[in-house]
């Protein structure tokens, strides 16, 4: 085994300590939630319920109490200071069928989480909500399932990133998670929310044991193991971020030090997922791969 290999050993076998969903929320089934520590680190407790209000006007619907209005129109400014995130606000600002709803959660204060997603009758996503925490503007989630925005942590060799930019790259990874949702399947994203508590309970009451043929059963259900349902979840929010600091460090002495840090997480613990950003990477306009061979 290669050093990295081990860390990444370590860290996966560190994620399978599930953070379960705190009894006493009004969701149902949300005791039985469970979702690996490293990821919870960062995205706090998972949201399931779709949200009660009437959401089904379209558009994005920005619910920020005036305490955080200042900080947060600056965080936006700053994603909005990009293609990307321009291109990505105005198509779910124009949307007549899909509510996004932004809110602002003092829980959680340096993460952000993406739920209460609502499909139609036709497995069409209709809306989704996004809570950032209220001081996204610190704190660095880990390397392992968020390489992108920990490249951002300050070195004595780069130059020191803002701490509006940083929220902005927070806001484009939850971007991520929606643009994905839309994406996939709905039968299946939604049987994953259901399977995935019941093969974590049965994981952690059989002695851990993968090859149990009930759980076997369902990771060709639901398209793979909790682990690796949520790292794939993970790393498009991450790719949607790495799209982000494309767009805003255009100049290649601030990308490529973070293309750079991010190469070499991906190395260590994406390694499966190293195309989708390799891509990202090979789209700048000078085409210089910083970082990737
Ligand atoms: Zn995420």
């Amino acid at each position: 085994m290669r050093p990295s290999h081990i860390a990444v050993t370590a860290a996966l076998l560190a994620s399978l300590s599930f953070v379960a969903t705190p009894a006493g929320r009004t969701e149902p089934d949300a005791s039985e939630s469970f979702y690996p520590s490293l990821i919870a680190a960062y995205h706090g407790v998972e949201p399931l319920a779709a949200s009660s209000r009437d959401d089904r006007s379209g558009g994005i619907k920005e619910d920020i109490p005036s305490k955080y209005a200042a900080r947060y129109s600056q965080w936006k400014t700053e994603f909005l200071s990009t293609e990307a995130g321009r291109n990505q606000w105005a198509s779910y600002q124009s949307n007549p069928h899909f509510t996004l709803t932004i809110s602002i959660s003092r829980e959680n204060a340096e993460g952000a989480t993406t739920g209460k997603y609502k499909w139609n009758d036709a497995g069409q996503l209709v809306a989704a909500t996004i809570t950032l925490g209220a001081r996204i503007d610190e704190g660095y989630p880990n390397p392992i399932y968020f390489p992108v925005m920990n490249s951002l942590v300050p070195t004595e060799t780069s130059n020191r990133i803002d701490g509006d930019t940083l929220a902005a790259t927070k806001i484009a990874h939850e971007f991520g998670h929606v643009n994905r949702t839309n994406k996939v399947d709905s039968a299946v994203y939604q049987l994953q929310g259901q399977l995935i508590p019941q093969y974590n309970k049965i994981f952690l009451t059989n002695g851990r044991n993968e090859n149990d043929p009930r759980l076997i059963e369902m990771v060709q259900k639901i398209g793979g193991t909790p682990v690796q349902i949520w790292e794939d979840r993970e790393y498009w929010g991450e790719a949607n971020a790495m799209v982000y600091l494309r767009d805003r460090f255009t100049e290649e002495s601030m990308r490529c030090p973070l293309f750079s840090k991010i190469r070499h997480s991906v190395d260590l613990y994406a390694k499966n997922y190293e195309p989708r950003f390799l891509e990202i990477a090979r789209a700048t306009p000078s085409r210089k791969v910083c970082g990737w061979p």
